[in-house]
């Protein structure tokens, strides 16, 4: 049987690198499989969700090449829930409960005075009839906790091998609110059962959840799906990636770092992984390639810089019809295959084009600090048409009449023809200029 996997993300903020991540790993297990993608919207907490979000999500995971088969909103699926709850309810995994969170807190704040883990006590389970209809009487609604069995929940997780937790050490886990809507938990559980998912691929924020949740699929009858939980991502420094949501979401990768789409999935999908980061153009050798087995257990760390790191070797090893599309929509007439052959491979990110552009086509602030130097080099500029020869033979023209060689000969003609001490072979170069701007750059006369 092909897998069935999903992405669940909650629309109430943009997606970051860590969710991201989930996503992409989740879709090239499934494709390297064979298997399904669902992308399910858990849009329970109407306080936050918003239609905005939502929509930037899609449009994130389309930008980073990620599809998906189906396509789910937990709002559009509370008949699931409520038929859920009714046999839960039936078969007495679930029962009501009256605290409210200041008597929670309290109870939690005693056991832990006393050095003991801050465990629901189960003192609902005690209640009989008539102490419930009391309560509700005095206004009191109830809300609901899963019952959970005290023997041990075990599983064989994809990504962290062998885990096990004894039920007794948990918290029998809120599921239905006092206003009635069921939780993330159950919704969540209740979603994998009905939409056939065979393996969820989640942070490993989640480990605790998956040892309730485990108890709640064999509650409702069903096989619990494979689990692969993979450690979250850090910054350089160690610290959760999560902190800085901001600053590292999808859009502002794409928007203000200008970065490539590949050069962002190739970097998420091996992070933490022991096969290399590589500046790939396409999906398909990261599907190939994909094996829960090459994920460690240790916490990744991630320094953002490694995505322009890896989006300028993208940009130096990607020919022109790869991105013609995006170079056109930078807006810039003519730059062609030859403008792109001369300056790619000193680029980190497509946007540094126009910076090329500017310095081949004007205006710039030529440099031109040896002048006499320079316009004997303009004396001796050859006739156009010009190629990717004309720079050798008119420099070494130019050498055998001054007798300069290296950097004296070289560096002047550089600055006073880009502004720069740096860039792109002037080989390349030259012909782009063209030998009218090319004359005045180096007489001084005009950029
Ligand atoms: N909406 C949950 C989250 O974003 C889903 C977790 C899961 O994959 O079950 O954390």
């Amino acid at each position: 049987m092909p897998p069935v996997t999903r992405f669940a993300p909650s629309p109430t903020g943009l997606l970051h690198v860590g969710n991201a991540r989930t996503a992409l790993v989740a879709w090239l297990f499934v494709r390297s499989q064979g298997g399904r993608f669902v992308l399910r919207l858990d849009d329970t907490d109407t306080e936050r969700s918003t239609p905005e979000f939502a929509a930037a999500i899609e449009r994130d995971l389309a930008w980073l090449g990620l599809d998906w088969d189906a396509f789910e909103r937990q709002s559009d699926r509370t008949a699931a829930y409520e038929d859920g709850i009714a046999r839960l309810k039936a078969a007495g995994h679930l029962y009501p409960c009256y605290e409210t969170a200041e008597e929670l807190h309290l109870k939690r704040r005693t056991l832990l005075a006393r050095g003991r883990p801050p465990l629901y006590d189960r003192a609902a389970l005690a209640l009989t009839a008539a102490d419930r209809q009391r309560l509700e009487a005095a206004g009191r609604r109830p809300h609901w906790r899963f019952k959970l069995d005290h023997g041990s929940i075990q599983w064989q997780d994809a990504v962290r091998g062998p885990v096990q937790f004894n039920g007794a050490d948990l918290s029998d886990p809120v599921v239905i609110r006092e206003d009635g809507r069921p939780l993330y938990h159950l919704c969540s559980v209740i979603d994998d059962v009905g939409l056939g998912i065979t393996h969820v691929v989640r942070g490993e924020d989640h480990v605790t959840n998956t040892a309730w949740h485990v108890q709640m699929f064999q509650a409702l009858g069903a096989e619990p799906p494979a689990f692969a939980h993979l450690p979250l991502l850090a910054d350089a420094e160690g610290k959760g990636l999560s902190k800085r949501i901001g600053s590292l979401s999808l859009a502002a990768l794409r928007e203000e770092e200008g970065l490539e789409p590949m050069a962002v999935a190739a970097v998420l999908a091996r992070v933490g992984t022991s096969l290399p980061v590589e500046p790939l153009t396409s999906l398909a050798p990261l599907v190939e390639s994909f094996d829960f087995g090459h994920f460690a257990r240790a916490t990744p760390k991630l320094d953002p810089a490694e995505f322009v790191r890896i989006n300028a070797k993208l940009l130096h090893a990607i020919p022109f019809d790869h991105v013609s599309e995006r170079v056109a929509a930078l807006g810039v007439e003519g730059m062609d295959q030859a403008f792109w052959d001369a300056v790619h491979p000193n680029i980190e990110r497509l946007g540094d084009l126009v910076d090329w552009w500017r310095v081949a086509k004007g205006p710039i602030t030529p440099v031109a600090d040896d002048p006499a130097y320079l316009a004997e080099a303009a004396g001796l500029l050859p006739a156009e048409p010009w190629d990717a020869e004309t720079w050798k033979g008119w420099t070494a023209a130019l050498k055998a009449a001054t007798g300069r060689k290296g950097k004296a000969l070289f560096l002047p003609l550089r600055l006073a023809l880009t502004g720069r001490s740096a860039g792109p072979e002037m080989a390349a170069l030259l012909p782009l200029i063209g030998r009218a701007r090319a004359h005045a750059r180096l007489c001084g006369t005009a950029a």
